[in-house]
């Protein structure tokens, strides 16, 4: 996974013009998007949140679960930073007093049903 907002990503206006790396959209100085120090390398906040959005490309095997729970921990995670970052006093409140938008949500449901799926896999072939 190469989207993942690394600690060192940043949502920022820009100091310099800049394109993003996956689109290619030009961005002026001053223009709001995110910042990746580790490559020096902007993102448009739009690519941003399709980065979140979208369903993982591999469908990776190994524990049951495991990866859909790791992708709805990913994205409540993402979430959570993003309402942070823009809501720097009130982020705590908001993400207190909201909840999980639905694409994050299926994804907390997909991870139990994988998990169900599993117990009753090994219990029948036991
Ligand atoms: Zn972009």
């Amino acid at each position: 996974m190469t989207l993942e907002l690394g600690p060192d990503d940043k949502r920022m206006k820009l100091r310099y013009a800049g394109s993003c790396r996956l689109c290619g959209r030009a961005h002026g100085a001053g223009a709001e998007a995110i910042y990746e120090r580790a490559r020096k390398a902007i993102r448009c906040v739009e690519c941003d949140k399709t980065a979140v959005e979208a369903p993982p490309v591999e469908v990776v095997g190994g524990e049951a679960g495991a990866s859909a729970r790791r992708e709805y921990e990913r994205r409540r995670d993402a979430r959570e930073q993003r309402i942070r970052g823009e809501h720097p006093k009130l982020g705590g409140l908001i993400l207190a007093l909201s909840d999980d938008p639905q694409s994050t949500k299926a994804w907390e449901r997909g991870a139990v049903g994988e998990e169900l799926m599993a117990k009753r896999t090994s219990t029948t072939s036991r």
